[in-house]
């Protein structure tokens, strides 16, 4: 696999997919950047200077001061109609938030988060959310602006932002459009290497070459069964980075990543597939590596955070990665369960976890399978035939479709 973040030095980074129920549906905070250290006092909300109008028009302006600027979101609920406004850092002590509007309701989200929500009794629509700074003291005011729309568009915006696409910019201030749920979910499958770096080689087959057919059979199975559908991040023998391999997954609004590997590794226990997914000390560096790393653009899905700065984007993505990291763990908990039912051959320790940089997304599910060893004949023979991969294929399908079964229940439950 080699493509730790420690590796040999290729563009390691995240791109992003949809999130999942408390998504990321807009982040803008148009004050300068914000160093770690703003954050070490906790904010506090003005709640008479805060307001929540309502216009003849049905429309709706929400507008809160706060003693200094802090990490937010917003977003539309549906059933019931919410709007929703997620905060880091912010103390509401003292603070009754019926005094705010009838409704108003603040929940600690988890330890340094909290959440706002504000019924609304029409289908409005986002039209623009800012938080501005105020130049002399640091206060802080977030306006957001909320204009009378149709029930199936606010059904359509609810939840989980859509994805705008490689090149696409949010525009601060300004909601994603929003595009049409276009069929069944979409899972990225990556096979390994390509192009200048063949992988593992033995006995004149390539680690990449192997992956690349696995994929395209793994695609075809996947798109076949009605349920998924299947992207490939390279679909030839091609150098392709891993950033781009990323960028692809987000573009596609892919909601997990599968990589394929077939390494070599000259050791007893090298034998056998194993689902691999990021270590804990992996995910808590992460975040941060990501921010100093890349282009804000790229962090997360729908979310611009060119000029959010460091702290801001590291606080997001370690909020979006609680919940991409626990349904990785149960994607790779099925994939060893479908891989076992389908009769293909498991290493002895087919749970594992490693930093690896392509499974570093925060904001969709990642996993890599290390599909056997090309120095084990066995795998070998295995992984070399299309019969062979059928196994696997058969295994991983059963797997991403009982994981998004899965999935499925616990976000209705
Ligand atoms: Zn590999």
């Amino acid at each position: 696999m080699r493509n730790s973040s420690r590796g040999r030095g290729d563009p390691f980074f995240v791109m992003g997919g949809p999130v999942g129920a408390i998504i990321l549906a807009l982040l803008l905070v148009l004050a300068p950047p914000v160093q770690a250290q703003d954050f070490t006092a906790l904010a506090r909300l003005d709640a008479g200077a805060s307001r929540i109008e309502r216009g003849e028009d049905g429309g709706l302006t929400l507008t809160l001061a706060l003693s200094q600027v802090v990490p937010w979101r917003i977003f539309t609920l549906d059933a019931p109609r919410r709007l929703g406004v997620d905060f880091s850092e912010l103390d509401w002590r003292g603070v009754d938030p019926e005094t705010l509007g009838d409704g108003v309701r603040i929940v600690t989200l988890r330890p340094g988060w909290s959440r706002l929500t504000l019924p609304l009794a029409a289908p409005l629509r986002l039209l623009s959310a800012q938080m501005a700074e105020d130049a002399g003291d640091h206060s802080a005011r977030l306006v957001a602006v909320l204009v009378p729309g149709d029930a199936a568009d606010f059904a359509a915006r609810a939840g989980a932002p859509s994805d705008p696409g490689p090149d696409a910019r949010l525009q601060p201030g300004v909601t994603p459009a929003p595009a049409p749920d276009a069929g069944p979910p979409v899972i990225a499958i990556d096979p390994g290497h390509g192009g200048i770096d063949p992988g593992a080689e033995r006995e004149g087959l390539s680690e990449a070459d192997l992956m690349l057919a696995l994929a395209r059979e793994l695609a075809e199975s996947v798109n076949r069964s009605g349920r998924l559908r299947a992207v490939l991040t390279r679909d030839g023998d091609d150098f392709v980075p891993l950033q781009t391999r990323m960028t692809l997954a987000r573009a596609a609004g892919a909601v997990a990543l599968v990589s394929l590997h077939a390494d070599a590794l000259e050791e007893d226990a090298a034998r056998g597939a194993s689902i691999y997914t990021l270590t804990a000390e992996a995910q808590a560096g992460a975040s941060a590596r990501l921010a100093e790393r890349h282009d804000g653009a790229d962090l997360l899905a729908g979310v611009d955070l060119t000029d959010a700065g460091d702290a801001i984007a590291t606080a997001l993505m370690d909020l979006a990665r609680q919940e991409t990291a626990p349904r990785s763990d149960r994607l790779a908990a099925a994939l060893v369960a479908g891989l076992r039912d389908a009769g293909a051959r498991l290493n002895s320790h087919p749970r594992r976890a490693a930093q690896l940089a392509v499974l570093e997304a925060a904001d969709f599910a990642s996993v890599l399978v290390e599909t056997g060893f090309l120095s084990d004949d066995r795998d070998r023979a295995v992984l070399s035939t299309a019969e062979g991969r059928a196994v696997l294929v058969a295994g991983i399908t059963a797997a991403l479709e009982t994981w998004l079964d899965g999935e499925a229940r616990l976000a209705g439950g």
